[in-house]
């Protein structure tokens, strides 16, 4: 009670059934949900029963080890994760019942639209229209269909209308590759939240068996959820609805990947008896940054009608600072930076945050200069770079020596090797003539044996022999090496990554472990980083505000921010994407806890331009004198 305002301890101390929490930035709904959970296994309920749903898996690690600081070591045994990796326990303990193979693979997101393009390839579809979507594109069109339930032809109509004429043959592709998914055991991303839903709304005697264990459910940032995941929040409550949902309507950021803010406005209709509880107060920032926030999200098209309020006093007015050019915007964050160490800020309680992670690469290098360590989070991943998924290849076919889209990889890595011999190779894994579980005998006839017998051997013993992971991976490495020299121009800079691969590897004891986290959720952001982050243990923040949600920090820089940069071009296609983006401002802007330096290049360069003149973002077109000071860094 000393701790938490009266909405939040009634939220804190509910029990049964339907909740949800509404509130702005700040106001403490995810610390309500730490000590609720604290609470639940203080009142004696077991810790295993509690089922917590966040954003990111790391969400889910600081929210559990809050709320064992506060009670005691049982609250590190409640279930806490994303929907993805909640799903993924769950269908490998019940894959059976699931319908599933044991030992699924999980297809991340580019292996996804790899199995596209394969499949596009072998059914020479769109290869004489002139215009047929990207593997991208078309990957995109099937997993929004998923994730909002909108069928293909309503998103392609609406969203690609120059590809109306191909509407027939993306739906064939799509059935095309649900078949190859189900054929090879694979699921995708967009699957493992589906066979989930439906395992549970079978209410098989499996899945009752589940529901019965399961209590309580928590899910934090309710308004980044799409329709797929309320489904499986109805799914999991058809016992008990013991559901408490938290969101902020105002911070809905992720519509460009289906989720919709509708979720939080429509649970009450969903939940019938739902108890509603509002917190007002803002306990993270000061009211200058409230303030400045507030104008942000006054020139909204969709109004709300909040006002974050706080009584942690005035503080320092929000600068916004504008630099001659890109060069001088770094210098400055890393002078402030400086500076503000030297008054005793730890490097921890800073963040820079900027609309696509390119922004920072400048930055990047004057932070190095300074020997200012530094995490970078959010943008391209380590594991989404060709290299290291080439070295992954061989570990997904040690695992599962029928995922042709890995051996595929392999395969068109070796000079001499086109996508046609390549082609005939992988037929032969697909019709069972080739299989790695056999003996050497049987394989001696497969073209695979006989145009590449060392990387037989390799595969071979990295399927059937007993290693750990790292064994295997330094196998693998050996061989890839050459290859790596070969296909990669620019080695030099790729090398590192590979060590750290390994390095990551030493941390698992199986392989289906390693593989399932690593697609369920990277575990490390940005290569460079990982040395840094494992023996510094003070470092400053980069981040994308995509992935600053959530989170706080004592000074917040924004970089970048310019009309065209933030928002961004692509925004300014519509009203949507356009106050989306707006959103995300506000997002960004909430994050500051004592400090905000929105900051901005005078000059920039573009190519089709030269150096041209900036325009600040129109984003802060409310911004007067009185929200924020001026100043000009030269
Ligand atoms: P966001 O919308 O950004 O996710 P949130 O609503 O989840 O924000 P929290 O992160 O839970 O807010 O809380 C913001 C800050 O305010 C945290 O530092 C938290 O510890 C603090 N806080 C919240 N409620 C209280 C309170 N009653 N007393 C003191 N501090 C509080
Ligand atoms: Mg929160």
């Amino acid at each position: 009670m000393a701790e938490l305002n009266q909405s939040q301890f009634e939220a804190v101390s509910s029990l049964e059934g339907p909740y949800l929490i509404i509130a702005g930035a700040g106001s403490g709904k995810t610390r309500t949900l730490v000590y609720r959970v604290a609470r639940l296994v203080e009142s004696g309920y077991e810790p295993s029963s509690i089922l917590l749903l966040t954003f990111t898996r790391k969400a889910a690690r600081e929210m559990m080890s809050r709320a064992e600081l506060l009670l005691d070591k049982r609250c590190a045994k409640i279930q806490g994760g994303t929907f993805h990796s909640f799903a993924n326990v769950i269908l490998r303990k019940y894959a059976k019942a699931a319908g599933l193979g044991h030992n699924f693979t999980i297809l991340d997101q580019s292996d996804s639209e790899d199995v596209v393009n394969l499949l596009r390839t072998q059914l020479k579809l769109g290869s004489e229209a002139k215009r047929f979507p990207k593997k991208e594109t078309l990957f995109k069109i099937y997993s929004l269909a998923v994730n909002t339930g909108r069928e293909i032809p309503d998103i392609v109509g609406d969203e690609y209308p120059q590809f109306v004429n191909d509407l027939e043959t993306i739906t064939f592709l799509r059935d095309s590759y649900t078949e190859y998914k189900r054929q090879n055991n694979l699921l995708d991303y967009d699957d493992l939240i589906v066979k989930l839903r439906d395992f549970l709304f079978d209410l098989s005697p499996a899945a009752k068996n589940l529901l019965n264990t399961i209590n309580f459910v928590m899910v934090d940032e309710y308004q980044d959820t799409n329709k797929l995941q309320s489904q499986v929040v109805a799914a999991l409550t058809q016992l008990r609805d013991n559901i408490m949902v938290v969101g902020d309507d105002q911070q809905s950021i992720y519509a460009f990947r289906g989720a919709d803010y509708k979720n939080i406005l429509q649970f009450p209709d969903q939940f019938p008896g739902t108890r509603i509880i509002k917190l007002e107060e803002n306990y993270r920032s000061t009211q200058s940054i409230l303030n400045f926030a507030n104008r942000v999200q006054e020139a909204a098209i969709f109004k709300f009608d909040k006002q974050l309020y706080t009584q942690n006093g005035s503080g320092d007015v929000p600068v916004i600072v504008a630099a001659p050019n890109d060069n001088m915007q770094s210098k400055f964050i890393v002078n402030k930076i400086l500076e503000l160490r030297e008054e005793g800020v730890p490097l921890e309680d800073m963040a820079v945050l900027f609309r696509s992670s390119y922004f920072s690469f400048d930055l990047e290098i004057e932070l190095a200069k300074a020997n200012i360590p530094y995490i970078k989070v959010g943008g391209i991943k380590f594991i989404e770079s060709a290299h290291i998924k080439d070295l992954l290849a061989f570990l997904r076919v040690a695992l599962n020596p029928t995922d042709v889209v890995s051996f595929y990889r392999i395969l068109l890595l070796h000079g001499g090797i086109g996508p046609k011999s390549a082609q005939k190779m992988i037929d032969e894994v697909t019709s069972g003539k080739f299989d790695l579980s056999k003996s050497e005998m049987i394989n001696g006839e497969t073209t695979l044996y006989k145009k590449l017998p060392e990387l037989y051997e390799v595969l071979y013993r990295l399927h059937n022999k007993k290693e750990t992971p790292v064994e295997k991976a330094q196998v693998a490495l050996e061989y890839y090496l050459p290859l790596f020299f070969e296909n990669y121009d620019d080695y030099n800079k790729r090398r590192k990554d590979l060590d750290v691969f390994i390095n990551i590897c030493q941390k698992y004891d199986t392989l289906e472990e390693f593989l399932t986290d690593i697609a369920i959720e990277p575990p490390v952001d940005s290569v460079t980083d990982v040395e840094e982050e494992s023996d510094q243990d003070e470092y400053l923040t980069l981040s994308t505000i995509h992935s600053a949600k959530g989170l706080e920090w004592h000074t917040v820089f924004i970089i970048n921010v310019i009309d065209g940069f933030f928002p961004s071009v692509r925004a300014f296609e519509s009203i949507e994407t356009l106050e989306e983006e707006r959103r995300l401002m506000y997002v960004a802007v909430t994050r500051a806890k004592r400090n905000l330096f929105v900051t901005y290049p005078i000059r920039i360069f573009s190519r089709e331009e030269g150096m041209t003149i900036s325009k600040l973002s129109r984003f802060l077109n409310n911004i007067t004198t009185d929200h924020a000071e001026g100043w000009l860094y030269e």
